[in-house]
């Protein structure tokens, strides 16, 4: 994060010299002012990946989010020791939290442009029942590098199931998506967030599935639901939104709502990272 910040504060720093020359403020024919004129005019001079992120960020009406910083050599969330962790936040201290939809309801092929053009990472949890009317709208999101994840076949309160009822809902949904999109999910939510051991049992029995993974803040249509009496978001918090439109945001859209979300992680200081790099 030190080292972004360094990274961030340089591109400010070269922005605030290209604008002075811009607006004349370094005098007219010295060599400031002339290199500023030919990088802004020359065929060659293409806008950098930054310029690009910024540019997409206004389009949206976002304030810029710095790219993720570097995974971790090791993930903080050890899995893999044949206990199935339940994860509601990452052990850091970096201001980064993580972005989660669910469901799969709205298919907004606006909010694919969107996160084209904003490029952040968002993990998906997907409930078949909810997509199996068109899986083709996850797979440009699914191709920006975001993973589809398991929520089960039929979005049931766990807790209310038989063990075999809860490894059919897991298991099956497990074998779905896996031929699907081509990936096995390796992690899983309740839906609801409701579980018990033998959701463990059944998680762990389909093979695949490393964690299950629940949240700390949950996005409404404006504003973020925040579990903690301070209301603000903390390292490695997980947030918790959904592929919702119109029909349940009271009309606002997918892509509004995602926006109004971003602005209060922007306000708070924080920026989003992958997911899966921690667990
Ligand atoms: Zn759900």
């Amino acid at each position: 994060m030190r080292a972004h910040r360094g990274k961030t504060a340089l591109l400010l720093l070269l922005g605030l010299l290209f604008t002075a020359g811009c607006s004349g403020g370094t005098p007219a024919g010295s060599p400031a002012s002339r290199d500023a004129t030919t990088a802004a005019t020359s065929p060659a001079a293409k806008p950098s990946p930054a310029d690009d992120r910024a540019a997409a960020f206004r389009k949206w009406g976002i304030p810029l989010l710095p790219p993720p910083p570097a995974p971790p050599a090791v993930k903080p969330i050890r899995t893999g020791d044949g206990k199935i962790p339940a994860v509601s936040d990452i052990p850091t201290t970096q201001k980064i939290v993580f972005l989660t939809f669910d469901d799969g309801a709205e298919k907004d092929p606006k909010f694919v442009a969107m996160m084209r053009d904003l490029k952040i990472p968002f993990t998906m949890f997907l409930t078949d029942d909810i997509i199996k009317n068109d899986y083709g709208f996850f797979r440009p999101l699914q191709a920006l590098g975001n993973s589809i994840q398991n929520h089960t076949l039929s979005h049931p309160d766990l807790h209310t199931k038989s063990l075999a009822q809860q490894k059919h809902e897991i298991c099956t949904q497990q074998t779905k998506l896996t031929q699907e999109y081509g990936t096995a999910p390796g992690l899983f939510r309740p839906p609801y967030g409701n579980y018990n051991d033998a959701t463990r049992a059944a998680v762990k029995s389909c093979g695949g599935l490393r964690a299950m993974i629940l949240w700390r803040e949950s996005m409404q249509i404006k504003k973020v639901q925040f579990q903690r009496p301070d209301k603000k978001f903390h390292p490695g918090d997980i947030i918790l939104a959904h592929f919702r439109g119109p029909s349940q945001l009271k009309g606002e859209t997918m892509t509004v709502m995602t926006a109004n979300l971003l602005r209060q992680i922007a306000s708070q200081g924080f920026t989003l990272a992958r997911l899966e790099d921690y667990v």
